[in-house]
């Protein structure tokens, strides 16, 4: 039998980004606040440590919300409101006030000064001292319930009882996780993995592992997903930015396909197959005497161009006046409608977010309070939003969470 424990003003349920930013910004509007943060393990703000490769992309330097907003393959409308409320210039401003200045990477990631997510961690935590946040982990929250004026929370070991409940679990590609929310009636999508490597069935590339070309244009046969970028051929498959984007925008669909599906890749981006065609009988007008092999064209990287050589029956002594027009017509396929056949995915360092969980149609679209029961509020990876990587799932679990904090505040300063 749980031992029926203590009564806190808020419970905040999970140790993560977003629990742990949602309680101290409640205790900074309101230090009187009794607030606990709940973890089931007994480890606190463990993806946090393992971020950005154990740097923590805490956001990305996107000043303007609708730019931003092009970052989240799902829960763009809802984002919307959350961040007018909290912006990335907010999440920057927040961090250097607690004296955690944030520099920005050329691509516009942005990591700690200090290049350790233990910065971040340091920093929460010593904010939870300072404001007497109470912290119990081992909690493994398996229900709560619900009265005109309470919320019980029931874990394995204890029965805490509060005004308002934080829900901060963070996501679970696996259903069966969200099945104690699915039992209070609440509304999940269905949760499947979101940014992921791609497997490549037949490994035709894979001697070339470590080869990237820097700006691709990756299609899916059949549908419309397609996203330009760096891509780079792996021991088993095909990884890079663009690859990770796509899995983020198509990552519902090729769960229903259950990873296996056709790509086609475009090496030269936009440049038709027909234009390339031409190109390469232009180029061998003028270039007669030169060897093909040995003079990469499109900027593509000498180890594919190569290959693609090989696979277009051309040898390594042929000059441009040897190549013929089926030899030139293979080329230009191979540059710009190269089929992989997809089969499986692979994790890409560990990162991963989940598509999927708490609907938002059901919660107050400018606080994440449940419409239908007030007491209870969502916050962070829990709900159904995600974003490509860079710092943007930790931007929406701040932003959720402040909006959360600061309506949890202002509703308890009126008791
Ligand atoms: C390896 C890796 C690297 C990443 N790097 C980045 C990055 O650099 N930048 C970026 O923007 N995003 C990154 N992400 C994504 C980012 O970490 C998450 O989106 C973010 O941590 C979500 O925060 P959260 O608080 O909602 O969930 P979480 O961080 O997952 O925290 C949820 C917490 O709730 C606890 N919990 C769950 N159920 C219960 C329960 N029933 N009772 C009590 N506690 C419970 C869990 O144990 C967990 O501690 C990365 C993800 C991974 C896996």
């Amino acid at each position: 039998m749980p031992k029926e424990d203590s009564f806190f003003d808020i419970s905040i349920i999970g140790g993560g980004a977003a629990g742990f930013f949602c309680a101290i910004n409640i205790k900074k509007n309101n230090p009187d606040l009794n607030v606990v943060i709940l973890e089931k393990t007994d480890k606190l703000l463990s993806k946090v440590k393992v971020s950005g490769g154990g740097r923590c992309n805490v956001t990305h330097n996107c000043l303007k919300n609708d730019l931003l907003l092009q970052n989240y393959p799902r829960g763009i409308d809802a984002l919307k409101s959350i961040f007018e409320q909290f912006s990335v210039a907010d999440t920057i401003l927040w961090f250097e006030n607690e004296g955690v200045t944030l520099k920005t990477e050329p691509d516009g990631r942005m990591f700690p000064n200090s290049n350790s997510s233990q910065t971040i961690i340091d920093c929460f935590l010593r904010l939870c001292s300072k404001f007497n946040i109470k912290i119990i982990q081992k909690c493994n929250v398996r229900s709560i319930k619900s009265n005109d004026s309470q919320i019980q929370i029931i874990s394995d070991d204890l029965v805490i009882y509060s005004n308002k409940v934080v829900i901060s679990t963070g996501g679970y590609s696996n259903p069966e996780s969200y099945q104690w929310l699915k039992s209070l009636g609440i509304l999940i999508e269905n949760p499947v993995p979101s940014l992921f490597t791609f497997n490549d069935k037949n490994l035709v590339y894979k001697h070339l592992a470590g080869v990237s070309v820097q700006n691709a244009c990756i299609k899916i046969h059949n549908t419309d997903f397609e996203y330009s970028g760096p891509v780079l051929f792996t021991h088993w498959g095909l990884s890079g930015p663009a690859i990770i984007k796509l899995s983020a925008w198509a990552a519902q669909y090729l769960a229903a396909q259950n990873y296996v599906f056709t790509i086609e890749i475009n090496f030269l981006n936009s440049i038709s197959y027909e234009k390339t065609k031409d190109e390469l009988l232009i180029f061998q007008n003028k270039n007669n005497k030169k060897n093909i092999i040995a003079n990469p064209l499109f900027e593509i990287p000498k180890r594919l161009w190569e290959m693609f050589c090989t696979q277009s029956m051309i040898a390594p002594e042929r000059s441009w006046a040897e190549c013929g027009k089926k030899n030139r017509e293979q080329l230009a396929r191979l540059l710009t409608k190269n089929t992989f056949e997809i089969k499986g995915k692979t994790t890409f360092k560990e990162e991963f977010v989940t598509c999927g969980g708490v609907l938002f149609d059901q919660l107050n679209p400018e606080n994440l309070a449940l419409k239908s029961n007030e007491k209870i509020f969502f916050a962070g990876e829990v709900l159904h939003t995600d974003g490509i990587t860079g710092g943007f799932n930790f931007q929406a679990a701040w932003s959720t969470a402040w909006v959360v904090a600061k309506e949890i505040a202002k509703i308890i300063n009126n008791y």
